[in-house]
Parts: C-alpha cells; sequence; structure tokens
C-alpha cells in the first residue's frame, strides 16, 4: 500500500452562489418539516423508541458522510470524467487550503451536501406507515437525511477557531463533529478520522482499518490506486 501524502494544491473552487444550491437546502429543509408534520399525526410515533431511531440516523448520516468522504479524498483524480471537476476537487482543494471552506456562503456550504440527501428525504413518503418496520424504516431514512444535509456545516465549524457558543457545547459533547478530532484528518497519514458529520464511526473504523481493507478490495477488483495522484 502506498504511504498518503499531502495533496497539491490546485486552483480556487467556485464559491459563486447557484439558484439550485439554494432550491436544495430550502427542498431539504421543507420535506423535513413534512415529515415531522407526517410522524405527528401517527400516535405510533410518540413512543419511546422514537428518539432513538432518531439518533441512529445521525449515526447512519455519518457513516454514508464517512464513505463518500474517503471516496472523495481516495480515488480518481481531479481530471476524472463526470466527477473530477464537481465532486473530487472540492475534496482535493479542501486538503490543501482546508480554511478556504470558510468564505463560502451557508447555501454555497450546504447546497451539495442538502442535494445529496434528497433520495433518504424522499423515502419516506413512498413507504406505509401501517407497520412497525415501516414506521421504523420511514424514520430512519428521514432522520439519515436530516441530520445529513448539515453535514458540511458541522464540518465547516470543526475549521472555525471561535464558532457559536451552542456550536462549542454540540462539539464538545460529541452531538457534532468536533475540531480537535476533524484536525486529526488534515494531519499525516490523511488517511484516518473520515467522519465529517459526527466522527462517531471513525474510531471502531479506524479499529478494523476498514479503509485499508477497502482500499485493498478495490485495487484488487479495478487495479486502481489509492491517492495515486499524490505519489
Ligand atoms: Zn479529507
Ligand atoms: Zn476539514
Amino acid at each position: 500500500m502506498n504511504t498518503p501524502v499531502q495533496p497539491k494544491p490546485s486552483a480556487q473552487p467556485e464559491f459563486t452562489l447557484q439558484p439550485i444550491e439554494v432550491v436544495s437546502v430550502l427542498g431539504a429543509i421543507g420535506l423535513v418539516l413534512a415529515h415531522l408534520v407526517l410522524f405527528a399525526r401517527v400516535p405510533e410515533f410518540w413512543h419511546w423508541s422514537t428518539p432513538l431511531v432518531i439518533v441512529l440516523g445521525l449515526l447512519g448520516a455519518d457513516f454514508f458522510a464517512t464513505i463518500l468522504h474517503w471516496a472523495g479524498d481516495t480515488w480518481g483524480t481531479e481530471a476524472t470524467p463526470w466527477l473530477g471537476k464537481r465532486f473530487l476537487h472540492p475534496f482535493r482543494y479542501h486538503h490543501a487550503r482546508p480554511l478556504e471552506m470558510l468564505k463560502s456562503h451557508f447555501f454555497t456550504t450546504n447546497g451539495d451536501t442538502a442535494l445529496s440527501t434528497l433520495p433518504f428525504l424522499l423515502v419516506p413518503f413512498v413507504i406505509s406507515l401501517d407497520t412497525a418496520g415501516g414506521r421504523f424504516t420511514a424514520l430512519f431514512f428521514a432522520s439519515v437525511g436530516g441530520w445529513g444535509m448539515w453535514t458540511s456545516q458541522f464540518h465547516q465549524w470543526a475549521h472555525v477557531k471561535s464558532p457559536p457558543r451552542v456550536v462549542v457545547w454540540l462539539q464538545r459533547h460529541r452531538v457534532i463533529l468536533s475540531r480537535e478530532h476533524h484536525l486529526k484528518h488534515h494531519k499525516a497519514p490523511f488517511a484516518t478520522n473520515y467522519g465529517i458529520t459526527t466522527g462517531w464511526c471513525d474510531g471502531f473504523l479506524n479499529a478494523i482499518r476498514f479503509f485499508t481493507a477497502l482500499e485493498w478490495l478495490v485495487t484488487k477488483l479495478t487495479g486502481c490506486r489509492p491517492r495515486s495522484e499524490f505519489e
């Protein structure tokens, strides 16, 4: 396995506000509110297990964000068709200049992430709430989407030296990604702590060398080398 090194600096990303970013964030917020209204009308949701499923959704959101972050950091180059400029470039640029993301507008920060959570937020509309399994699935997907849409915001706050006090409280109690936890990702070997929602999955995934095994498997199947452009 090659030794990961700091990515090379690349051109500045676009922080120009796009209408799709505003639509994505407002659309995702609208869907979360719609779910709250929908679930509140179902008596079975007023149950002690509901908060547990909501927390499970936060864990799920962190897991999906961890996988996406790892993929964005590890595979392909900025020249990769379709994905390179739009998806991979922001990951590579963030490693080269981590504090540049603090210049990003609220909707630019959260637009892409909100867009990526829309499939999760749409699932509950096609699931029957008549059964316990259906209610669990609907609440879990709504929770993954509802938490996951703020992943980039939590990540950005982890780079802010003096965030708002309520954010500091949430970080200190590990409800959301803490600065101390995330800054380890920005230090050599740059291949741990991929979690950017809460970082809850990192300890377990690091301990079982999850991504080392996954990278070995992907290389075995495709011949692609992880972080090949940074060798
Ligand atoms: Zn990264
Ligand atoms: Zn970061």
